[in-house]
C-alpha cells in the first residue's frame, strides 16, 4: 500500500502544523475542522509559515507554491476520510471527542486506510476499540511547532499491526521526522516527563519560589533546556497541559494532580499564546508580566 492522500482532523495548533509538513512532503492533504473560522485561520497561518520558511531559506518559493496547491480544507470529515489513505486526528485531548472522530473516519474510510491519533496521552488500544480496524489504529505523536520539531513518537496499541507501524514510520520519515517506537503506557515518554516538569514549575510559581521569568531562566541556563517549562506551557496551551495532567492523574496517580494555579489560569481563559495571555502576556510580545 502507498500513502498518497492524508486527512488531518482538527485545524488547531497541531493539526495545521501536521497539515503543513504533510503537504510540504508531497502528500495531497485535506485539513478538516468543525469551524470554518479555524480552517481559514489555519490556511492563513500556513501561508505565513511558508513565507517565513522562504525568508529563512528552509523552503524554496516553488516548494511553498506546491505545498499550498496540495493543501485543501473541508468541514466534511466523512467525505474527506472516504478518499484518504491516512487519517491523522488532532482534535482536543478528550476521549469522547476522539471517539466521535474515529468512529466517523472508520465508517467512511476505505478498508486500507490507517487511522492515526496525535494524542499526547490517551491509549491507542482504547482509541482502536472505537473502530472496526484496531490493527490499523496507531498513535503518531508530533511536537509543537511541528515544522521545527524533529521527533514523532509512534505508539502501537494492543492490536496494531507491524505493517501499520512500518507505514507510519515511513510516512513520518518522508515528512522529515525521526521516530521512536514506544510501548503503550499513559503519557508515553515525552508527555509524561513534560507534564511533571510543567506542573512542578506551576507549583513553584504558586509557592512564590521564584518569578516566572526566573523559573524559566533557571531551567534553561542551569539545566540546558531550550525553553523554560512555563513558556513551553504557554506555547502548548495551558488547557492542553491541564487535560494531559488530568488524564495522567486518573491513570497514573497522585504525582500528576494538576497544580491549583494552572487550573485557575485555565478557568480564567488564560490559555497561553493562543489567547494572548497565559503565564505571560503576549499582547505586547516584548512585555512579560507575571501572575
Ligand atoms: P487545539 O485546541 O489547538 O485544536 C483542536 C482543533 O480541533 C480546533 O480547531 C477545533 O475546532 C477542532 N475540533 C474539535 N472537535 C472537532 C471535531 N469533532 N472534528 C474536527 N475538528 C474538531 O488543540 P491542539 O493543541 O492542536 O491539540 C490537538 C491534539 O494534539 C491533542 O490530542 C493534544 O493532546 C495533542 N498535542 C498537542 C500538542 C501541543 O503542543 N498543543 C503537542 C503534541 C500533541
Amino acid at each position: 500500500m502507498t500513502i498518497n492522500r492524508v486527512t488531518v482532523v482538527g485545524a488547531g495548533v497541531m493539526g495545521r502544523g501536521i497539515a503543513y509538513v504533510s503537504a510540504l512532503s508531497g502528500y495531497q492533504t485535506e485539513l478538516v475542522d468543525v469551524s470554518e473560522e479555524q480552517l481559514q485561520d489555519a490556511y492563513e497561518h500556513t501561508k505565513q509559515t511558508a513565507a517565513k520558511g522562504i525568508k529563512r531559506g528552509k523552503v524554496t518559493e516553488e516548494e511553498a507554491e506546491q505545498l499550498l496547491e496540495r493543501l485543501h480544507t473541508s468541514l466534511d470529515l466523512a467525505s474527506s476520510a472516504a478518499s484518504a489513505d491516512l487519517v491523522i486526528e488532532a482534535v482536543p485531548e478528550k476521549s469522547d471527542l476522539k471517539q466521535k472522530v474515529l468512529e466517523t473516519a472508520d465508517q467512511h474510510a476505505p478498508d486500507h486506510t490507517i487511522l492515526a491519533s496525535n494524542t499526547s496521552t490517551i491509549s491507542p488500544t482504547e482509541l482502536g476499540s472505537y473502530t472496526k480496524r484496531p490493527e490499523k489504529v496507531v498513535a503518531m505523536h508530533f511536537f509543537n511547532p511541528v515544522h521545527v520539531m524533529k521527533l514523532v513518537e509512534i505508539i502501537r496499541g494492543l492490536e496494531t499491526s507491524d505493517e501499520t507501524v512500518e507505514m507510519v514510520r515511513q510516512t513520518a520519515e518522508k515528512m522529515g521526522k525521526e521516530t521512536v517506537e514506544v510501548n503503550e503506557f499513559p503519557g508515553f515518554v515525552t508527555s509524561r516527563i513534560s507534564a511533571l516538569v510543567g506542573n512542578e514549575a506551576f507549583h513553584m510559581l504558586q509557592e512564590g519560589v521564584a518569578s516566572a521569568e526566573d523559573i524559566d531562566k533557571a531551567i534553561k541556563l542551569g539545566l540546558n533546556y531550550p525553553m523554560g517549562p512555563l513558556e513551553l506551557g504557554d506555547l502548548v496551551g495551558l488547557d492542553a497541559r491541564l487535560n494531559n495532567l488530568n488524564y495522567l492523574y486518573e491513570t497514573l496517580g497522585e504525582k500528576y494532580r494538576p497544580a491549583p494555579l494552572l487550573e485557575k489560569y485555565v478557568k480564567a481563559g488564560r490559555l497561553g499564546r493562543k489567547t494572548g495571555r497565559g503565564v505571560y502576556d503576549y499582547s505586547n510580545e516584548n512585555e512579560l508580566i507575571k501572575k
